[in-house]
């Protein structure tokens, strides 16, 4: 598997013992190379670096993807969220599903098929 850079600008000047290597009398502290990154989706070795890219590169890309301009609002009909809770008196030990509004706290049954498909809501989209 090809290896990942961290994208981090400044990876290469924290001076930790993994990122010191070559040889005797030409080291280097060098970016981090990993297959895989758990940070900004695998584009960082950590938080410091992640945060480092967007302090200095983040204004440029709200800028190029579109900065928002307007508030934007979260309305009753699209307020719907997936619960579930564990009521062991009423239901057996069973867990059970239902569609919260959290504006209007309205409450509606769903399945355990319904809650756990990505693709079936109650909000208008
Ligand atoms: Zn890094």
């Amino acid at each position: 598997m090809a290896l990942k850079y961290c994208q981090g600008p400044d990876c290469h000047t924290y001076t930790t013992q993994d990122r010191l290597k070559g040889m005797k009398g030409s080291k280097t502290y060098q970016t981090r190379r990993k297959s895989s990154f758990y940070y900004g989706d695998g584009n960082f070795c950590d938080m410091r670096c992640q945060s480092d890219w967007f302090n200095k590169y983040g204004d440029q890309a709200i800028n190029h993807f579109g900065r928002l301009k307007e508030v934007k609002h979260l309305t009753e009909k699209n307020a719907w969220d997936k619960r579930y809770r564990w009521d062991y008196e009423r239901n057996n030990g069973e867990s059970e599903h239902y569609y919260l509004n959290t504006i209007t706290r309205e409450q509606r049954p769903l399945t355990e098929e319904q809650y756990r498909d990505n693709n079936y809501t109650l909000n208008e989209r």
